[in-house]
């Protein structure tokens, strides 16, 4: 079967995790600002506009392709069946483009996603056209997003973003990581607390549905006040539809880790993350969607709508930090394990005790559970 399906398009590395079953668009190649001492995932690659007619030539490929599975269904005795076709492909896809492609199909096919780290970037005239040739390649297609940064977004027009909204832009998800100058300075984010009011204004203004991704504990030990409460405060200037929180990760590779080894930077532990979300979400008083949609954030529970669940929110962190030391423990450990997704998950005896034998193996020397073993574990999800 695989010997005909050998069309593919390019695709960038990454798209958010509420885009895993969209169609992918390579727009541009990676990052124009490519500094932030945090982010690991575009050094070294060069950015690089991509000219309409190339992107164009994709989006007719991901249509052969899509024609190609639909002929699958027919064919291979699915009675017609896209979705059933498609989990075929899905299962022993030929490359990534058919495996892009075959999900997208199998979730609906309804939603793409621009690539890679600023659409924005790229002329709003060429842009358009873009989205328009997607939508007329596919008509099924009803929601379309992409990642910008805050400094783009700043610079183009409302009436721009309307235009863009008009064609068929309906999200964008822009990394705020901190509302908080000094903070965004030691990452060398390229934008100021200024930039992300404007940029995310701008946005909110167009009618594009507007994410704004924060990271928990990127002012470290020594500003994680100033990063919650400024956070919070340019969170509430901007009133984006969704709030989407991530927890800071540190791993070889980033320059950031350089800050780690040499006292630069010092890593605020779970529990103090967790104190720090805290006062984030009370001086929140914005009217958005408090979205957890990372396996890295300890709390993943903590989600709800502005202002109306702030107090279910914040119960949620009250709930964790009345537990007493041992069971704080356990939880961090069968978090970072991958065993619980939530805390009432620690009142099922098989995984409870499943943690507490990991316990007592990782922390042979008597030291428990260390930030050092939690932080290890935690480079693994990145
Ligand atoms: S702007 Fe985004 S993609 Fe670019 S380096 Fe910063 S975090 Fe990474």
């Amino acid at each position: 079967m695989t010997g005909t399906l050998t069309e593919s398009f390019e695709l960038g590395p990454i798209r958010p995790p509420s885009e895993a079953y969209s169609l992918l668009i390579r727009v541009t190649r990676n990052c124009p600002w490519n500094r932030c001492r945090f982010c690991p995932i575009y050094k070294g690659q060069k950015f690089q506009l991509r000219s309409v007619e190339e992107i164009k030539q994709d989006i007719r490929t991901a249509r052969a392709i899509k024609d190609k599975i639909s002929g699958l269904a027919w064919k291979s005795g699915y009675g017609g069946s896209l979705r059933e076709a498609a989990a075929m492909v899905c299962n022993h896809p030929p490359n990534d483009a058919y495996r892009n492609v075959a999900l997208w199909l199998y979730a609906g096919g309804e939603n793409a996603f621009l690539q890679d780290a600023n659409t924005l970037i790229m002329r709003t005239g060429e842009l358009v056209e873009v989205i328009k040739y997607l939508k007329e390649t596919f008509p099924g297609i009803s929601r379309i997003t992409s990642y910008a940064r805050s400094k783009t977004a700043a610079k183009k027009s409302v009436d721009e973003l309307v235009a863009l909204r008009e064609a068929g832009l309906s999200r964008l998800h822009i990394g705020l990581e901190s509302g908080y100058d000094p903070v965004l300075q030691l990452m060398d984010k390229g934008v100021t607390a200024a930039d992300h009011i404007t940029g995310g204004r701008n946005v909110v203004a167009s009618g594009i549905s507007l994410s704004e991704y924060v990271i928990l504990g990127m002012g470290g030990r020594k500003m994680w006040r100033e990063h919650a409460t400024e956070t919070a405060r340019v969170l509430n200037e901007i009133n984006p539809d969704f709030i989407r929180v991530r927890t800071m990760t540190i791993r070889t590779g980033m320059p950031l880790y350089d800050d780690v080894i040499n006292g630069n930077f010092t890593r605020s532990t779970d529990e103090e993350i967790v104190e720090e979300e805290k006062l984030l979400i009370e001086n929140l008083e914005c009217h958005s969607s408090f979205v957890s949609d990372h396996i890295i954030n300890l709390l993943q529970e903590v989600e709800g709508k502005l202002p109306e669940d702030k107090e279910k929110m914040l119960a949620v962190i009250s709930r964790f930090q009345a537990l007493p030391p041992e069971e704080r423990d356990n939880f961090k450990l069968g978090r970072r394990l991958g065993i619980y997704n939530r805390i009432d998950d620690m009142n099922d005896a098989l995984r409870y005790d499943e943690v507490k034998r990991a316990i007592d193996r990782l922390g042979q020397d008597g030291g428990g559970v260390s930030d050092e073993l939690i932080f290890s574990l935690m480079g693994r999800y990145i």
